[in-house]
């Protein structure tokens, strides 16, 4: 049977357009249907606009570090009208490059909310598309805890639309989002709480990287609050509004920013008329290849709720694209050693095993630790620490896993990301001579055992 299209993909976020451009250069006939925003959540109001307000934020770093250098300077004035204003003519500017990105690669770009009517079938805007192929790339969506007065909260989405700073916020989770946006928040003036319902935050994330995080923005001022819970939310007569705790206790705030997870975008996508199965979390079930228990029908991305990255979401895409139209050149997506970034003020960068995942994976570790204060800091007054921290297999001499907090830690572990992937030693870091001066050299200067 002779479809409208080769692939039909579902939402021009990371992922999809990755899919459709590559699909598209391989000679594949595709479309691309995008209900809200081309470039999708990274674009628009994710990755991006959320590294111009660290940015944004991290110019009162070196505001403060500018007297030890001899800089004196006016009193400062912020104003966030400017900063959103600029952020979102960039962001435009990025929607126009995505549109001709897909455009010239010969993809056709639908507008509109699509809707899977069959295994073979979309409808977009009342009008039906038959394709060979469909590929669901849909991300994902904020999502808040069912609590009285949730209404009054925002979430990432908002925050980037804020008209003003809110003056008191109040930031609940203990994910990237609410570590990167507590940290916005805090570094533009606003006095920001941040209230996480476990003992620490980012679980998952290195020990030693937990605690130095915490222990850096509590020499900030911020205020962390563990172990605690919002029961309900109530708005005042003076507009403020009130978050009581399930331990009884009141925090006042003019915000309150919810970033607990995000559920898989599927919203009248028509799943039910497909044999497409989610997975217990809710997310779209896929085989090793993308593939859903529905045999024409793909997903990839934040969707399948696997690694939620974009460059993970942009290598899946990739895959997918070879592996319909040029198999001879598939390769698997390597979801070993993904190195990431969180970037709160100061950044954490990590790759590979934690310390804690090492030794439950029954690896024998030694572990190389090292604190100091920033060579940039030793003119001013600012006490902040740097951590970088080796993992290291004893046996193999394999580094397992590099870790730091401080100042540009995304960029320095991008490159030990390599290293990771190639099977560097500790002996291979050791020999690798140093950029001096820098922080990073500390990574192949650490000789003495921790522990
Ligand atoms: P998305 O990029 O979400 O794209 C999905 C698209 O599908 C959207 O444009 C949506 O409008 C569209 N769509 C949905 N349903 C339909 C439908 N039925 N019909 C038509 N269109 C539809 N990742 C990083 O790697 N680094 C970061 O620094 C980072 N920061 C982030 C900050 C925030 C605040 C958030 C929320 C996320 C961040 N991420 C970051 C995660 C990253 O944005 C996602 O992993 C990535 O965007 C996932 O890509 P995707 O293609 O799966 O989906
Ligand atoms: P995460 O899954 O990272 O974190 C969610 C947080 O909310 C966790 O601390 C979780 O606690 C907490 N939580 C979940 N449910 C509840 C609840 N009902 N009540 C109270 N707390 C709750 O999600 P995010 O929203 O921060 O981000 C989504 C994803 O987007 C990230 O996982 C990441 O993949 C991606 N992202 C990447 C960025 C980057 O690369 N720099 C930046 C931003 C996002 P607990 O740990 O106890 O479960």
């Amino acid at each position: 049977m002779a479809y409208d299209f080769d692939l039909f993909v579902i939402g021009a976020g990371s992922g999809g357009v990755r899919a459709a451009r590559f699909a598209a250069g391989f000679g594949a006939k595709v479309a691309v249907a995008e209900s809200r925003y081309l470039g999708g959540t990274c674009v628009n109001v994710g990755c991006v606009p959320k590294k111009l307000l660290v940015y944004g934020a991290h110019v009162a770093d070196e505001l403060e570090q500018a007297a030890g250098f001899g800089w004196t300077l006016e009193e400062g004035h912020f104003d966030w009208g400017t900063l959103i204003a600029n952020k979102n003519r960039e962001i435009e500017r990025l929607n126009g490059i995505y549109r001709n990105l897909l455009v010239n690669s010969g993809v056709t770009l639908l507008t509109g909310h699509a809707r899977i009517t069959g295994a073979h079938e979309v409808e977009v805007e009342g009008q039906r598309y038959s394709a060979a192929n469909i590929l669901i790339a849909t991300g994902g969506w904020p999502q808040v805890p069912d609590i009285p007065g949730k209404e009054l909260a925002i979430t990432s989405n908002e925050a980037f639309y804020l008209k003003d700073l809110p003056r008191r916020v109040l930031v609940v989770g203990g994910g990237y989002i609410a570590v990167e946006f507590a940290g916005i928040f805090q570094g533009l003036g606003a006095d920001t709480c941040l209230l996480y319902r476990g003992d620490l935050f980012l679980r998952g994330f290195d020990g030693s990287v937990r605690t130095h995080l915490k222990e850096e923005l509590e020499k900030r001022g911020m205020n962390l609050e563990f172990n605690a819970d919002i029961q309900r939310i109530d708005k005042l007569d003076d507009g403020s509004l009130k978050a009581t705790l399930k331990d009884g206790r009141v925090l006042l705030a003019d915000c309150i920013f919810y970033a607990t997870g995000r559920r898989p975008m599927l919203d009248n996508l028509g799943l039910e008329n497909t044999g497409v199965e989610l997975d217990p979390r809710g997310f779209i079930r896929v085989d090793a290849q993308y593939q859903t228990t529905e045999p024409s029908i793909l997903a990839i991305g934040d969707v399948i709720g696997r690694v939620q990255l974009t460059p993970v979401a942009l290598a899946e895409g990739m895959a997918v694209a070879r592996r319909l139209f040029k198999p001879e050149q598939y390769r698997a997506v390597d979801y070993q050693n993904i190195p990431t970034a969180v970037f709160s003020q100061p950044p954490i960068g990590t790759v590979g095993l934690t310390e804690e995942q090492a030794l439950a994976a029954g690896h024998k570790v030694q572990i190389f630790e090292s604190r100091f204060r920033a060579m940039k800091l030793t003119l001013t007054d600012i006490q902040e620490k740097t951590l970088m921290k080796l993992v290291v297999d004893a046996d193999t001499d394999k580094v397992l896993g590099c870790h730091m907090v401080g100042p540009d830690a995304g960029e320095i572990i991008q490159g030990l990301g390599i290293a990771l992937k190639a099977g560097a030693t500790k002996q291979q870091f050791d020999e690798t001579i140093g950029v001096h001066p820098t922080a990073a050299e500390e990574f192949v200067t650490m000789r003495t055992v921790t522990r």
